[in-house]
């Protein structure tokens, strides 16, 4: 394929063991950059997480954060731009369940980065009962919320709000010149389900082995064996692929 955009997921996907940044992060970022290829970071973390990586990363253009509902773009006088998927009143309704949340269940603990967050929020479940996190997400139904579980969050939003939704919106708005079958997504986890089900090259970095059972969507191509493992899947994916062409 004639790659131009290589879209990714961050924990676990560029990110080792969902945690540690990597030299071979950096690897990727250099190799696409030697293709003239453009990397695009699509996750379920926050704005400000997208500013980080827009700010310290000068080869990234653009990021697609919260899961799919804000695309930020560095413009000509190098400031950010932030583009919002969801419309004023959507952000309204979800402040306001977000408080009926916290009184409901005053001990669900909202990630750290929550209060930057607009477009969503997230909940750190890692030290929650099995029976706790039943009864937020029944809550979330009973409100019509959607949510998704990542590696480290439970996201919840309102609106149509997903990764596919936010990766089309940045082919529409930010690179019209760039066709859906000249780019890839690399993703490991539930949270890419909506990529792995609706676009076309998709491919599961071999951690993706943990949760696969438990995908209704899998991507098109899996990778297997330990060395293809997050960032080191990415990199030797694109490599192969690269040398094809
Ligand atoms: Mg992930």
């Amino acid at each position: 394929m004639n790659l131009k955009i290589a879209f990714s997921d961050f924990d676990g996907t560029l990110t080792l063991d969902n945690r540690e940044l990597t030299k071979t992060f950096f690897d990727v970022i250099e190799h696409l950059k030697i293709h003239g290829q453009e990397l695009v970071i699509v996750s379920g973390r926050s704005i400000s997480w997208g500013h980080f990586l827009l700010t310290h990363f000068s080869n990234l253009k653009g990021v697609i954060m919260e899961g799919g509902g804000v695309i930020l773009t560095r413009n000509k006088r190098n400031d950010i731009d932030e583009h919002l998927l969801i419309d004023q009143g959507e952000v309204q309704t979800l402040a306001n369940v977000t408080e009926e949340l916290q009184r409901v269940f005053p001990k669900c603990p909202l990630s750290a980065d929550s209060f930057g967050r607009k477009t969503d929020r997230a909940i750190e479940f890692e030290f929650m009962q099995d029976e706790e996190i039943a009864q937020v997400l029944q809550f979330f139904k009973t409100k019509k919320v959607n949510y998704s579980k990542s590696n480290v969050h439970i996201n919840f939003w309102c609106g149509d709000v997903s990764k596919y939704n936010g990766v089309m919106a940045y082919l529409e708005k930010i690179r019209p010149d760039v066709d859906k079958s000249e780019a890839l997504f690399f993703g490991d986890a539930p949270n890419d389900q909506s990529m792995f089900q609706s676009f076309e090259n998709s491919v599961g970095v071999s951690n993706i082995r943990h949760c696969l059972s438990r995908l209704e969507h899998k991507p098109r191509i899996i990778l297997e064996g330990v060395e293809n493992e997050g960032p080191n899947g990415v990199l030797n994916y694109l490599k192969k692929m690269n040398a094809l062409n």
